[in-house]
């Protein structure tokens, strides 16, 4: 990349921070609380790189091979699995992704168990619930998350650090609220319960369009590509 790229680069990336410190602070928290995620799916690894030499620490990418091949150039980086997985990539990403944010079936947290179990490693998950309804967004129902958490403890090898939530694709900034409203809603209802190797932690939701309105919400990981990537 050009200097005056890694420029463009940067100040992006510093806006982004001073518009999550100022949501964050909108919510009665602070911006460190919040993790910046950078969704480089659409770039190669030299701007990841720089990226990671700005202080972005956090990637998160949507396809296995790809996570894979850009964790092993920048091995430093945490990388977060955020897209879809199908159970036949699950061996690509346990013990290589350090969060796996779309555990959207009970099949699929059958399948991490079994892999990290193989690795002797506990798998780090977040759940991803379907709150906008859209019956072509993964997820699971919010009626069933009750369930799943119960449950959980079978599969021993797996933790449950949170949710996370997609609000619907048409919607931008303040009509995702309700969405990140609702998310922030079913995690306060489970905190305080306790469910074996489950612990809500983290909320992540919020994207380019959105990210603002989700910290102002609770969100304490946003996963944003284009905005910091264009
Ligand atoms: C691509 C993607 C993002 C980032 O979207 P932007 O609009 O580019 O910020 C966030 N989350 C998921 C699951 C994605 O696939």
């Amino acid at each position: 990349m050009s200097y005056s790229q890694i420029e463009e680069l940067k100040s992006r990336i510093v806006e982004i921070q001073q518009k999550i410190d100022r949501a964050a602070r909108n919510g009665g928290r602070s911006g460190k609380d919040v993790t910046l995620i950078a969704v480089s799916k659409t770039v190669d690894i030299s701007q990841a790189q720089a990226a990671f030499d700005l202080g972005i620490h956090d990637f998160g990418e949507n396809r296995t091979q790809e996570l894979k091949s850009k964790q092993q150039a920048i091995p430093q980086a945490n990388w977060h699995m955020i897209g879809r997985l199908q159970t036949n990539k699950v061996k690509d990403i346990v013990g290589k992704a350090v969060l796996i944010h779309s555990l959207d079936s009970w099949h699929l947290a059958q399948e991490i168990n079994k892999r990290a179990q193989n690795l002797n490693i506990e798998m780090p998950v977040l759940l991803q619930v379907n709150i906008s309804g859209e019956t072509q967004k993964a997820g699971v129902d919010p009626a069933d998350v009750r369930g799943f958490l119960d449950s959980v403890g079978e599969l021993t090898a797996l933790r449950v650090k949170g949710f996370m939530t997609m609000a619907s694709l048409s919607s931008a900034g303040e009509e995702s609220r309700p969405v990140f409203a609702e998310l922030a809603a079913l995690r306060d209802k489970f905190k305080e319960k306790s469910f074996s190797q489950v612990e809500l932690k983290y909320l992540s939701m919020g994207m380019s369009q959105d990210y603002e309105v989700a910290v102002e919400e609770g969100a304490n990981m946003v996963r944003i590509g284009s905005a910091i990537f264009t």
